[in-house]
């Protein structure tokens, strides 16, 4: 076909096969020419008559000819199948497509075009959607941050006073009076690091991922933050084979093994003293995987999920203390990183928690 009438009449006559097609076909010369026009009625973007024997630049908005003249020009000139994407101003609305664009064994370029608007718009709702959450989301941590924030002047106060009448009017109080005063300072104080432990929560994983950096780098910055616990607890660690580099906020990833570390060295196994061992491997699609894995008490993989939700733990206060946020905030921190973090665990025999980091590569 290299006229307007062949082009016609192979659209109504010869291709039968064609019409059986729902997506457009249309026949290009490198100049940008139609040549011939396969399209269901109403598909178009103006009369097939016209269009046949029209040039790209000259029937389509300015922008869309000069981008599709230029793929037609690069596919016919490589010999490559290329795809774009463009939108065309219908009457009812805009309609976004989707071109495939092969050259054919005459020179010229044929481009299958399917209408995707509806993909686009799905996409769309789900873009709108992503930042609807994102936001909101933004604004709970807000929330969070400003409420643990005002909560802590008041406590402040009654821990104080509470602190005060114990040390003046101890000697006027009975036992009663000064188990009840202790009862109002041990809640004071827990209620103030739980609000601590919230203010961190909302500001983890605050800031951007920076470049790549030693696995090891962050595993050493958490060593040295609890190198008193360590020592108090003769806690040892292996790190089984090379450390790779990942992609991230190092502090953010040290605190992540921070807090890691300090459960295995609190949950040990009775007087065993805390082994720890560290492993980190590159997968075949660029992510590290990291596993932390402790030989203490363990838990039942039931509650595999509970435990990385805030102020979610196994154990009462006095049998460890805690307030149940170390590992809310190690997940905020890996899926800010685009990561995941999962556990394995039996009871009494030890735990391992995984995370993802995006490699360096
Ligand atoms: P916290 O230690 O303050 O309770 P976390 O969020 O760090 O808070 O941990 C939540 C719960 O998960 C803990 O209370 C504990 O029951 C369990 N847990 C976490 N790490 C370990 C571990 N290494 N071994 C056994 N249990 C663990």
């Amino acid at each position: 076909m290299s006229n307007h009438d062949d082009g016609e009449r192979c659209y109504t006559n010869r291709c039968s096969l064609l019409a059986a097609i729902p997506d457009m076909v249309f026949e290009v010369d490198p100049d940008g020419t139609f040549l011939f026009v396969h399209a269901q009625p109403g598909q178009t973007f103006t009369d097939r008559e016209v269009i046949v024997g029209g040039k790209l630049t000259e029937l389509l908005p300015k922008e869309v000819g000069v981008k599709c003249l230029e793929a037609v020009q690069r596919v016919a000139e490589k010999r490559e199948v290329e795809s774009l994407d463009y939108f065309l101003p219908y009457p009812d609305s805009d309609r976004f497509f989707r071109a495939h664009l092969g050259p054919s064994t005459k020179g010229t370029v044929v481009a299958i075009i399917q209408d995707v608007t509806s993909d686009k718009c799905y996409q769309r709702k789900l873009e709108l959607q992503a930042k609807r959450l994102t936001e909101a989301n933004e604004s709970l941590e807000q929330f969070v941050y400003i409420a643990s924030h005002d909560l802590r002047e008041p406590l402040t106060g009654i821990a104080g006073f509470a602190t005060l009448l114990e040390r003046r009017y101890e000697d006027q109080l009975d036992d009663a009076g000064k188990h009840f005063l202790s009862e109002i300072i041990g809640g004071a104080q827990q209620l103030a690091q739980k609000i601590e432990d919230l203010l961190a929560l909302s500001r983890a994983g605050r800031g951007t991922i920076n470049g790549p950096f030693p696995l090891g780098s962050a595993i050493e910055e958490a060593r040295r933050s609890l190198v008193r616990s360590i020592k108090q607890s003769d806690a040892a660690f292996r790190i089984e084979g090379q450390l790779p580099l990942v992609r991230g906020d190092r502090s953010m990833i040290a605190q992540v093994f921070q807090n890691l570390f300090s459960n295995s060295i609190k949950y040990r196994r009775g007087e065993d003293a805390p082994l720890i061992w560290i492993e980190a491997h590159n997968d075949e699609s660029g992510w590290v995987q990291v596993s932390v894995r402790d030989n203490g008490i363990g838990f039942d993989m039931e509650h595999s999920d509970r435990i990385f939700k805030v102020f979610q733990r196994l154990y009462t206060i006095e049998q460890y203390p805690g307030t149940g946020i170390g590992l809310a905030i190690a997940k905020k921190i890996i899926e800010k990183h685009g990561g995941r973090i999962w556990t394995s665990s039996e009871p009494s025999e030890g735990s391992t928690f995984y995370f993802t980091l995006p490699g360096a590569k």
